[in-house]
């Protein structure tokens, strides 16, 4: 399934993840996210969406400043949100769910291997991105080193900053990957290059904001 020029698709992922968007995945009838033993993470600033979410359904997220929820599922591993039709709130769903874009898998290799997420792990498999253009291949090849510079050196971040899930790892990678990028004095094209470890640290923590 075409997950269309890889440069494309990270420009885009990209203002979704920083909140200026919301994800275009092309999902189809999939609910594989929907149904896959997720918690779901609400932040305090998302009245419309807690106004919709029932409070029996939310609980208070742990290691999270005070406001944080989580959203949990039911014992088939099943949002209890999600109704025959899709989701039930769909106009009002959590920013998780709105950004929420199973590509980061296939564009960082990062492999699913919790057994509740088989169908997301299926679903990753089918995208193909293409490489028509030279920042197209340089680009995927940055999100790559990113993921296994992550895997590498897991306890480079304090613990706050840490990703935890291999969710979490595949978005920072992708958040991080210009740190693998330079551009050539001489023809303006992107290369690799690899950071030094405390770069990288340095630069999370300023893009952080602690
Ligand atoms: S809130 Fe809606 S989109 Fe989010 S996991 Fe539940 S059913 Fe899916």
């Amino acid at each position: 399934m075409s997950a269309g020029p890889f440069s494309v698709w990270l420009e885009q992922v990209l203002l979704a993840i920083s909140g200026q968007t919301v994800s275009d995945v092309p999902c189809g009838d999939c609910t594989a996210c929907c149904t896959s033993s997720q918690f779901v993470h609400i932040g305090p600033d998302e009245t419309d969406t807690l106004a919709h979410v029932p409070p029996e359904l939310r609980f208070p997220a742990p290691l999270m400043p005070e406001g944080h929820v989580l959203l949990g599922y039911d014992e088939s591993g099943r949002c209890p949100l999600l109704g025959e039709n899709g989701c039930s709130i769909y106009a009002h769903r959590p920013r998780t769910c709105r950004t929420y874009d199973c590509r980061v898998f296939a564009a960082t290799g990062l492999e699913i291997i919790d057994e509740n997420q088989v169908l997301i792990a299926r679903r990753v498999r089918w995208w193909q991105f293409s490489f028509p253009k030279q920042v197209d291949r340089v680009t995927h090849e940055a999100v790559r080193a990113a993921a296994k510079f992550l895997e590498e050196n897991r306890g480079l971040l304090q613990e706050d900053l840490a990703p935890r899930t291999v969710t979490q790892f595949a978005v920072l990678a992708v958040q991080i990957h210009d740190l693998f990028l330079e551009s050539d004095a001489e023809t303006s094209l992107l290369r690799p290059v690899a950071p030094t470890a405390q770069s990288v640290r340095s630069e999370v923590i300023r893009r952080r904001g602690s």
